[in-house]
């Protein structure tokens, strides 16, 4: 039997995938899986058992091991290790970091990589990241790149954090700006445009505008 359809969005950080993807799963009736939060529950569970995020080894094994889901709570998905709800936890300033760090190693690339293409083997999902339309799935029927300039995607970061996040706009920024550079420069599946994915650059477009342009090109059972 031929399986839904996979759309990927991928993109840096602040150029709107989650909002996106959220409101896409949502008109398209697909599953959103996101996989930044997956590199950030290992970030955290690495803190936690006292691994340094240096350590592909270690890091590898334990996020072979860790039971990671995504579950539905009371309309929106949330972010399981084992039975607790990390979702809050994994979003701090350090753990973006952390995820950054961590995601550089191979052990962890292949583990997660391995957990995303199960989780979305029957199709009908939509995945956010940075590879999943390059590495997790080079196959899938719809692919998207979203970007913007760096000073707008800090800003929707630093607004996104709030006063609980603890950071100066600056600080935000230089985040951003050190995670893009590590992102796209690592060995492995670093971030890049894949050949055959729809390029949108979000600067100047509202949501409704990046989400209209996304809905057009799906293929036409999502539409
Ligand atoms: O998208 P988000 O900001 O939650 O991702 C956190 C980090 O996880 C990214 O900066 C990146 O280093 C890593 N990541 C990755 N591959 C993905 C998704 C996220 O390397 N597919």
């Amino acid at each position: 039997m031929k399986r839904r359809p996979v759309v990927t969005i991928d993109g840096p950080s602040g150029a709107g995938k989650t909002t996106v993807s959220i409101l896409l799963a949502e008109n398209a009736g697909m599953m959103r899986i996101d996989t930044g939060a997956m590199y950030r529950a290992v970030a955290l569970a690495a803190r936690r058992a006292g691994i340094p995020w240096d350590d592909g080894t270690r890091l590898g094994e334990l996020a072979r091991g860790m039971a990671l889901s995504f579950r539905s709570v009371a309309g929106s998905v949330r972010v399981f290790l084992g039975g607790e709800d990390v979702s809050e936890a994994i979003r701090t300033p350090e753990m973006s970091m952390g995820a950054s760090a961590v995601s550089a190693h191979v052990p962890v690339r292949e583990a997660l990589v391995a957990k995303q293409r199960e989780m979305g083997e029957g199709g009908g999902v939509v995945l956010e990241g940075r590879d999943t339309g390059t590495v997790v799935f080079p196959d899938a029927e719809a692919k998207f790149f979203l970007d913007a300039a760096a000073a707008v995607r800090a800003l929707r970061r630093y607004r996104e954090l709030g006063p609980a996040g603890c950071q100066s706009y600056e600080e935000v920024l230089s985040d951003v700006l050190r995670r893009d550079v590590r992102d796209s420069t690592r060995d492995h599946s670093p971030l890049r445009v894949a050949d055959d994915a729809v390029y949108i650059d979000t600067t100047t477009l509202a949501v409704d505008e990046v989400v209209e342009a996304i809905l057009r090109r799906l293929p036409g059972e999502l539409r």
